[in-house]
């Protein structure tokens, strides 16, 4: 029941209709029963930087931000992490007090989830497929967990930004075709291109390169064709589920001091999939 006393969170994004954040915070708030509130807001890109003040004039306790603003909401905010600004993206935002703390939960979201699958990241070799706003997430991730990153991406420059800003935190190569010999030596495979959203989209990378005994990993919520092939060739999938929860676990957290109850949180997510 929303009372006068009902703190409001939300999620600020264009689109907006297909997120699932409502379903898992408001599933989590009634689960512990904490008086809160999680809403939509259809945010335009033009209208960022009115909908940001409105969270200190409205009192909103928080928001996640989800595309196309991860990146612009920075300018916006009193207060950024040490994640957010090596990653260059908030996800979520706090309001303490009327100070606008920026956080970036997406990194977190993705180890955490292959950690709850007992994958360890530590001296492995990683091909990363993308270089946009997930895909710097998790290459800060992989990077402090200790892995060796190689990055391959449509647009060769957006990589070479990734190298240079992370280079400092771990070892990252980028690759501007990806040849056997260095799938040779991949043990995890991560997509976080947006190709696989679409039914005609096409593969991010040549099936013919899959090696059984390989991982996986779509950030795409669905059992991606990628998923499906790799799975058909005996390696192990994962799918972006998990780093939706989990990121979402970490959001909950930041705003209510409270450990998010995941399991309901999870819940709600399978029920979706089914
Ligand atoms: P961005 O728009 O920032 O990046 C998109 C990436 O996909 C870029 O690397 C882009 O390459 C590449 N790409 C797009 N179209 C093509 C194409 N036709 N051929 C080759 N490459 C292409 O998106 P995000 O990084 O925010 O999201 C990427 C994916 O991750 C999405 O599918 C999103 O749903 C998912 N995601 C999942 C999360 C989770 O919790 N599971 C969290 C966040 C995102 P280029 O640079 O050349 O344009």
């Amino acid at each position: 029941m929303i009372t006068g006393k009902t703190k409001v969170v939300g999620i600020f994004g264009d689109p907006i209709e297909h997120t699932l954040s409502p379903l898992m915070h408001n599933a989590a708030f009634k689960e512990l029963g904490l008086d809160y509130c999680y809403v939509p807001f259809l945010v335009k890109k033009q209208e960022l930087k009115e909908a940001v003040e409105a969270i200190r004039a409205l009192n909103i306790k928080g928001v996640n931000i989800t595309v196309p603003h991860k990146e612009a909401v920075i300018n916006c905010l009193d207060e950024i992490s040490e994640e957010a600004k090596y990653i260059g993206a908030v996800n979520t935002i706090l309001n303490e007090q009327g100070k606008l703390k920026g956080f970036n939960t997406d990194a977190y979201g993705f180890v955490k989830s292959l950690k709850e699958d007992n994958i360890s990241l530590k001296d492995k070799f990683i091909l990363l497929l993308g270089a946009g706003g997930a895909a710097k997430a998790v290459a800060y991730g992989v990077l402090k967990e200790g892995a060796n990153l190689f990055i391959f991406n449509r647009t060769p420059s957006k990589a070479y930004k990734i190298k240079e800003s992370f280079s400092d935190i771990g070892k990252i190569e980028v690759i501007e075709q990806i040849k056997p010999e260095i799938m040779g030596k991949i043990h995890i495979v991560i997509n976080a291109t947006s190709l696989g959203l679409k039914k005609d989209d096409p593969m991010p990378l040549d099936p013919s390169v899959l090696k059984k005994g390989q991982t996986y990993i779509d950030l795409i919520y669905t059992k991606t064709p990628l998923l499906k092939e790799a799975k058909n060739r005996g390696c192990t999938i994962i799918d972006g589920i998990g780093m939706l929860l989990w990121q979402a676990a970490k959001a909950f957290e930041i705003w209510t001091s409270i450990p998010a109850p995941v399991e309901v949180m999870e819940e709600v997510l399978k029920k979706i999939k089914d």
